[in-house]
Formats: C-alpha cells, structure tokens, sequence
C-alpha cells in the first residue's frame, strides 16, 4: 500500500515512548515528561490579544500570499538588524513558513536530486534526515561527538561526499546536545562549503534561549555567507508559540526562492492573523525573553545537579532548554529503567541519530515544582540502583 519512502522511514521511536508513557499513566504513576521540547509557560498576552483582533479583520479570512505578508516580513529582517546586525532585503530574502519545520521538511525538494547527498547533523532534529528520504536524496550523517563540543569536522569528511552533496544542515544552539557554535566556526563551515559549492541550510530556532553574556550567532553574520546560506528561524521557542505554527526562512535570495516556489505548489501561506500576532511578538520587550531564559536556566541547573548527583556525565548547556547526559550504556534501557524506577521521560539519544547512542536528552519545559520534584526522585533513583 505505502510507497517506499514510507517503508524507509526509521519505526517511529517517539511514538514507543508515547505508549511506555500512556503505559505507566494507566498504572497510576504520576509522570513528569521531561522527553518532548515544547515550552510549558503561555505565549504572552499582548500576543494572543493581537490574534484575537486580527481574527476580525476580514482581510485576513481570504487566502494569504504565499511568501507570506509584507509587513510580517519586515518586522522579521527589522528584527535580524536588531539582534544580529544582519540586514535583510524584506521581498526577496525573507520567507514566511508555516512553523520552521514545515520549511525545513520542503527545502531538500527545491535542492535535491535523486541520489543527491545531503550532510546532516547526527545526533540531530529528525526531520533533516526524512526529508532528504523524500527528496530521493542520500542523507549523510556528520557525527557531533562530545570531544569536539558536538561540532562537526569538517576535515573528516571525504573529499567525494563533499564534492557530491548539495546541501549542508546545521543546527546551532543544538538540539539535542545544548551546543553552541561561534562564528569562527561558520566561517569554517561557509568557507568548506562555499569551496565544495554546498547550500548551507542553518536551523536557529534556539537563538534566544541562551545562558552565557550573549547570545550566540547567525550564520549570516560571517563573510560570504549570505552568498551560499540561509537560516530558518522560528517564533515558537522564543515566544512559547509552538502550537501557532509560523517562522522564517531568511538569507540567500536564491535559496529563499527555491524554497518559496516549491510551497507555492504545496500550500497557500500562513494565516494573516498568525502573521499579525507575530509582528507584535517580534516587537515584544526584550525583558520579556531575559525572564523566560531565566526560568529556564534556574530548571536547568535544578536537573542538572541531581543528574550529575546519579552519576551521569553531562555539562550545563550554553543554550536551548534541554540537557544531554552520557549514560555509558543502551539509550533505551536507560530511558525504559528511568520511567520504570522514577516515572520520568526522557528521550533516548539514539533516536537522534546512531551518534546519540548512549546518550539521553532532558527537556526542562515543565513548570519548576514538577523539575524539583523530578529531581527528588532521582535522588532515590542514585540510592536504589
Ligand atoms: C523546535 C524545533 C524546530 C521546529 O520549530 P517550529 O518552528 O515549531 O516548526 C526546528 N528545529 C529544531 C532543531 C527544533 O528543536
């Protein structure tokens, strides 16, 4: 029945542990799911007020435009200027998608052969990888290992892949690792690439979940990378948006084009109203978001000590909200004995990629009381196992 890039796609792992965690629920565990990134805290209210109004407006109930509202694509580049001093040709170098993901899943089209390689983060967002499988591209998987900050090496790639793949993914701050990347290391990466004639495709959602004095870097903040480079970015990390579905694709014009002309026959632009509020939350304070990253690290070190405290090896991350602990055994067995001694979900590095074996992934997207009480019990979990 199914074609086969549906037979190639990997046994859905989360959906496993969706039925582990529906599992122990239906046994009467309380269980504090520490395994999906997605924000627990509201989208501010000046935001949901903004859709509320916008949802009015009948100018908004017809069809949007498919490269997305003029006004929302401004606001994006006016917020490029501010926070990364990158400037942005609002018609012809921003794009409006449907939540990054839904850019991130059509890109490989507008760039992929059948048999083309595309190099991949490994452990990564999954969606790189299914992606390139549709496109009828070969993903090739570049290991982020814990020596090397979980950046890749360039130099180990074989000069053949590098001359045969056509595009590069790369995810900075790092899902799932918490890396960072510095702009030495994109001047690297545009330079290899740019050398190899490869599009970088660099996914930066996390840009503003950050930790240290600043924030970390745009790709299009390096020479020459807006000759070769785009960044998809998104509202729903920054803003608690994740269930409003809209982000960006911004930098190299023609990149941007291609994305945009293969949406163009998929689907017909983002809701105006979404677009509206969206505008307004790229205006927010920028107090607003301090706070929200201030939540998050006070969790953040919460876990991280009582995760250090039951003999896992991990660092404080310098962003995202999520911590990656080297168990030293099987992902999945330390995630099935996790859930089974303490009712916390956490999700296996394996699942990410061959190179994430081994590891495990928490994310502090549940109020404060749950990650203390969460921590309590892995305190018993030191002493009983
Ligand atoms: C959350 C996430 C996204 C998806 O963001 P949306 O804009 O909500 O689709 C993309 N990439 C990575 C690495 C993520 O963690």
């Amino acid at each position: 029945m199914y074609a086969d890039r549906i037979k190639s796609l990997p046994p859905y792992l989360f959906a496993a542990i969706d039925k582990a965690k529906q599992e122990a629920r239906e046994r009467g565990i309380d269980v504090i799911d520490l395994g999906v990134g997605d924000p627990d805290l509201p989208t501010p209210q000046h935001i949901v007020d903004e859709l509320c109004q916008a949802a009015k407006n009948p100018e908004n109930h017809k069809y949007p435009s498919y490269e997305g509202k003029r006004e929302f694509r401004s606001a994006v580049a006016a917020w490029y200027k501010r926070t990364f001093k990158v400037a942005l040709d609002p018609s012809r170098e921003v794009l409006t998608l449907i939540g990054s993901k839904e850019g991130i899943a059509h890109s490989p089209l507008a760039f992929i052969n059948p048999g083309d390689v595309a190099l991949i983060p490994d452990p990564g967002y999954t969606v790189y990888k299914s992606s390139v499988q549709f496109a009828g591209g070969i993903p090739v998987p570049m290991p982020l290992r814990r020596e090397r900050g979980f950046l890749p090496d360039l130099n180990a790639i074989d000069r053949q892949t590098a001359r045969k793949a056509k595009i590069m993914f790369l995810n900075y701050p790092n899902n799932p690792t918490g890396a960072v990347a510095s702009r030495d290391f994109f001047k690297e990466v545009v330079d290899f690439c740019a050398d190899n004639q490869i599009l970088v495709m660099h996914d930066n959602p996390y840009s503003e979940v950050y930790f240290g004095e600043a924030r970390s870097p745009s790709i299009l903040e390096v020479p020459g990378a807006m000759e070769i480079a785009a960044e998809f970015h998104s509202l729903s990390k920054t803003y608690n948006m994740t269930g409003w579905r809209i982000g960006s694709l911004v930098g190299n014009a023609d990149i941007v084009a291609g994305v945009g002309k293969i949406k163009s026959n998929i689907d017909s632009g983002d809701f105006g109203a979404v677009q509206d509020a969206g505008i307004v939350a790229l205006q927010s304070p920028p107090e607003m978001v301090a706070k929200l990253r201030q939540v998050y690290q006070m969790r953040m070190e919460i876990l991280y000590q009582a995760l250090k405290g039951i003999g896992l090896e991990l660092s404080r991350p310098l962003a995202t909200f999520y911590l990656w602990a080297w168990t030293g055994g099987d992902s999945m067995e330390f995630t099935r004995r996790l859930l089974e001694e303490t009712g916390i979900v956490a999700t296996p590095g394996v699942g990410f990629g061959q190179f994430g074996q081994g590891f495990v992934r928490f994310s502090v997207t549940q109020p404060t009381e749950r990650i203390e009480m969460a921590a309590e019990r892995l305190q018993h979990m030191g002493t009983s196992g």
